[in-house]
Order: structure tokens, then sequence, then C-alpha cells
């Protein structure tokens, strides 16, 4: 009887777990407006680990902000999105209409309503300088959404090649990344400035993606060198993150080791 009894509890113990429906939701009072929010689909460690199955379609993800950067199912290029509309920078280094029914594994977004502009209009010679400048501006701790327009002697940028099952981790994937390089050209900067709260979650520091004036190029930026730009931060002091009901792929690995790797 007792042995029976053990052999009951060990196939309760090894079978599935079941889980019950998620509790209604509270509703709270204590919520910051939408321009302050960052939302984000799924987090950084997921994506480093090999989870690119779209799970979000964009038509949700526009729902949370009008300005932001992410990837695509399968890892399909670098997405920016801004002034509302999303933008697809393949591996081919050209940029793709993107529909509502396309699924993103991986995205951050907010309402972007800038709270300080400020013109640079002298050439800063590279990315650092960039970053430093837009550090004397920003409020420092506070994630920060950063959109930079303008004219820029020179840009590279990055973009990732679709992905087939089983993925490879992502440090792997960017081994081979193409890149692309542009002098004399106008455009757009979107991205984020993380604190290093953000670890496994996203990326700390800047992440910035660039698009073409006219939309043709651009991609997750890699080097850069204004000659002139105007520079917008928004503050952002609530965060929403949203994970998949399954995160797989290939556990391990250092994270902020391999986050550096991937953003460089
Ligand atoms: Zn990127």
């Amino acid at each position: 009887m007792k042995r029976s009894l053990t052999l009951l509890f060990l196939a309760f113990a090894l079978a599935l777990p079941l889980y019950a429906q998620a509790p209604p939701a509270v509703v709270s009072s204590y919520s910051l407006p939408r321009e302050e929010t960052l939302f984000q689909v799924s987090s950084l460690s997921a994506l480093l680990n090999g989870n690119y199955d779209g799970w979000t379609t964009f038509a949700d993800l526009k729902k949370h902000g009008d300005f932001g950067i992410g990837t695509f199912n399968a890892l399909d290029g670098e997405m920016v999105q801004v002034d509302g509309q999303i933008y697809q920078v393949r591996s081919d280094g050209k940029v793709y209409p993107v529909t509502d029914t396309a699924l993103t594994p991986f995205a951050v977004t907010t309402y972007f309503y800038p709270r300080l502009t400020r013109v640079i209009a002298v050439v800063l010679p590279d990315l650092p300088a960039l970053e430093k400048a837009i550090d004397a501006l920003r409020l420092p701790g506070l994630p920060c959404a950063v959109k930079i327009t303008g004219s820029f002697d020179y840009l590279k940028t990055r973009s990732v090649p679709a992905q087939s099952k089983p993925y490879p981790r992502l440090v792997e994937v960017v081994k081979t990344q193409p890149t692309f390089e542009f002098t004399n050209v106008t455009g757009v900067m979107v991205g984020f400035w993380l604190p290093r709260d953000f670890v496994g979650l996203n990326v700390t520091g800047y992440h910035l993606h660039f698009l073409t004036a006219d939309r043709t190029g651009g991609g997750h930026l890699l080097e850069a060198k204004p000659r002139q730009i105007t520079v917008e931060l928004e503050p952002l002091r609530q965060f929403q993150l949203i994970l998949p009901e399954e995160i797989g792929g290939a556990a391990g690995g250092n994270v902020a080791e391999e986050t550096t790797k991937v953003e460089n």
C-alpha cells in the first residue's frame, strides 16, 4: 500500500505541470502616462539564447508606441519604428515595408514625446563623441528615448540575415553580419539609453538604429560621424515587459559579455 502511494505521488510529481488560468487583472491607479512608458516584448537574454520565433504582431506593438527598435521573426533584419511607421532593414541593406500581421520576437517601443531638444552644429568625430554629447543632455540614471535627426559625414550600420532552425546563439549570428557604410547622408537615428539595471533584459547604454531620410537604407548603428544634428530626448520612468509563454533555446553564456559582443 505504502509503495503504491509512493508511486502515485511520483506519477504526479513527474507529470507536466498544468497551469491554471491567470488571475483576473488587478486594476491599479498608479500608472504613468503612455509617453513615459517603455514597452518591451521579450528579454534580451531570451534573444541571446536563440528565441527568434516571433509571437507579437506589429499591430499589437503599435498599440504601445510609435517610436522604437527591434527585430523580426527568425531574426530577419533590424526594425526601426519612427512616426508610427515600422521599417525592416534586411541583410541585403534594403528597407522593406512591414505588415501589421508580421511577428516580432523582440522589440521596444514608446510614444515619443520629446522633453528636450538640442541642435548640435559641430562635427562630432565618432560614435563615442556622440554618446558623450547625449550623456550631457539626458537625465542621469533614467531610461531615455533618443531621436537624432540630421546630416552625417559617415555612418556604418549592420543587419542580420534570417535564421533557420535549430537557431544558433546570437553571438554566432553576428560573427557574419553584413555591414553597410554611408557617406554624406541625411536621416534619423532611433533608439534608447538604458541603465545597468536592465542587464539581461535589454541592451544597456545606447542602442540606436538608423534610417536614411529617403527610407532606402539603415540598420543597427555601429559607427557615426555627425555633421549637423538635432537631438530629442524623452525620459522614461515606467517599464512594461511582456514575456512569451515559452522561453527555450540554448541557455547559458555570460549575458553581459555576450551583449557587448552582439552590439559591436
Ligand atoms: Zn540593434
